[in-house]
């Protein structure tokens, strides 16, 4: 039977390992290098931040927020959690009059430890903590005089009671919110906010890569722990060229990375106003409202709550509906139409090719005008490499100054997966030299080679314990090693270490001098 082992990663997270973190590393340096080459700095900023952060920029509406995001309160009160679970969870028999004056004397218990680590600053001052509290015990007092006249109440009055309890004390925030990041963008915008950012030559470009965390349906391509490698441009002039100039530098990161089969999209979605994108929706809404008994369950709800969410639909029988909406194109305004007229153009003049996709809309409510998408192939159902765009009001709307924002953000789990799709694996990349020694004198001398060796670059292997000569060239080989460095008496004596070649089997007779030359060559 299979010994099964105790612990394993959590549903859609998992290990990366060599020699794939090889091709991980080596596409993280391309990133690092190329952005670099445009003038990005890099940024890393908290894996968690303040939930509101990212319900704010995100949008509460949103299934990222609504439904995707890692979130807790942030405290190490384990007495007083201990002493709300059961008020939140009143676990009572109505027929018991014991368990009613249980219930109110855990709920004093509660108020008051609240009470104590309030006054030492250790939960937040709220508005809403204050108001349940306030309400708690206002319950607390009305239950303990309707207890007297237990006999009075019906049940159903018994059991509302408890239920208000409960909704006050589910109210109650033992620590704020914090959320692991499911995206990047929120935080690079509040770091340019908290760090002045403004006060800096503009635009300010700036690049991040990690972990991000979206409690999605695991599948191929889809993790709940996955990682982004991003760009963000912040300040700066109202300038089409910068959204070429991102967009060439994604297309040449690609390039770089030997990514295959990719297709730039592309769009404009406007902006926020009656005789732009804000009359398209209602144009659009119309227009989806006379056809909505035809469409799916999905798209009938999102008429009403981001009918431009029903262009992302990838239902079969929607598609011929779809395709007679009206487009964004022609309902964009003056302004907004000659800014997505210029990025074309300088997508043109450098020379990057893409493809007009007018359903390209994207997921959240931060983007407006350019919005792009870049495909690849090997990747199925997920097969969004990257995803970006505009977002001018982000900054703003996070509490700093006007600024003009467009990033990107690269799905790096998915690049690596088209990568190796496509056959661009790093092989395991064995030892140069092993070295194998024998008898104590020869030890001291490996463990000094194998400094020197490894000084000077080279991946040396150097065996923890002796081995017998055969079982070094077994070993060496199955680590997949260039060279054996033997080393015993006689290499110590005459100061010529024997060097062999394991594919050709080749020995030779070398000063160490002589070796660091050899393998350098
Ligand atoms: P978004 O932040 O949703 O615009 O996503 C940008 C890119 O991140 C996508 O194009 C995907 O390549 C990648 N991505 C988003 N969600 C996931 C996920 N759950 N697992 C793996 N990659 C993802």
């Amino acid at each position: 039977m299979a010994n099964k082992s105790k612990f394993q990663a959590i549903r859609g997270t998992r290990d990366l390992l060599p020699p794939d973190t090889a091709l991980w590393n080596r596409v993280e340096q391309t990133a690092h290098e190329l952005f670099t080459t445009y003038g990005f700095g890099e940024i890393r900023p908290p894996i968690f931040e303040p939930t509101d952060l990212f319900a704010r920029a995100v949008g509460g509406d949103t299934d990222i927020v609504g439904k995707e995001m890692y979130t807790f309160p942030d405290h190490n009160l384990r007495d007083l959690e201990a002493a709300l679970y059961p008020i939140c969870n009143p676990a009572i028999d109505l027929d018991d009059p014991k368990d009613l004056m249980a219930l109110v004397a855990d709920l004093r218990v509660f108020l008051e430890q609240f009470a104590v680590h309030q006054k030492q600053d250790e939960v937040p001052k709220t508005s809403e903590n204050a108001s349940a509290v306030a309400r708690l015990h206002t319950l607390a007092e009305k239950i303990d005089s309707l207890r007297l006249a237990a006999e009075d109440m019906d049940l159903m009055s018994w059991h509302a009671l408890f239920q208000e309890v409960s909704a006050a004390a589910k109210e109650i925030r033992l620590g704020d919110m914090v959320s692991l990041r499911p995206e990047a963008t929120a935080s690079v915008c509040r770091a340019y906010i908290e760090h002045n950012m403004q006060q800096l030559p503009q635009p300010v470009k700036l690049y991040y890569m990690g972990p991000m965390f979206r409690r999605e349906r695991p599948q191929k391509g889809r993790y709940r722990q996955f990682y982004q490698i991003g760009a963000e441009i912040l300040g700066g002039p109202d300038a089409p060229a910068i959204d070429a100039e991102l967009i060439e530098m994604l297309m040449t990161f690609f390039d770089k990375c030997g990514l295959q089969g990719t297709e730039l999209s592309i769009n404009s979605i406007g902006h926020a106003a009656d005789n732009c994108r804000r009359g398209y929706v209602a144009k659009l809404r119309e227009e989806l409202l006379k056809v909505k008994d035809k469409l799916g369950a999905d798209s009938q709800r999102r008429i009403e709550t981001n009918p431009l969410r029903v262009l992302d639909s990838k239902l079969e029988h929607e598609q011929p509906i779809i395709a007679t909406l009206p487009r964004i194109a022609d309902h964009l305004c003056d302004e907004c139409r000659a800014h997505y007229a210029a990025v074309k153009h300088n997508l043109d003049l450098r020379g990057v090719a893409y493809r007009e996709n007018w359903r390209l809309v994207r997921g959240l409510d931060y983007y407006m005008r350019t919005t792009f998408e870049i495909t690849a192939q090997g990747l199925g159902s997920q097969n969004a490499v990257c995803g970006g765009g505009r977002y001018d009001g982000l900054v703003e709307l996070l509490g700093g100054p006007p600024t003009k924002g467009i990033g990107f953000a690269i799905g790096e789990d998915r690049l690596i997966l088209s990568l190796q799709e496509g056959g661009k694996m790093l092989a395991a990349r064995g030892p140069d030299v092993l070295i194998a020694w024998m008898g104590q004198n020869a030890y001291a001398t490996a463990i000094r080679a194998a400094k020197t060796l490894r000084n000077a670059g080279f991946r040396v292997e150097l065996p923890a314990t002796e081995l017998k000569f055969g079982k070094a060239l077994e070993r060496a080989s199955k680590l997949g090693s260039r060279f054996a460095l033997i080393l015993g008496d006689n290499e110590i004596q005459s100061g010529e270490w024997t060097l062999k070649n394991l594919a050709t089997s080749e020995q030779q007779k070398l000063s160490e001098q002589a070796l660091l030359e050899y393998l350098r060559g």
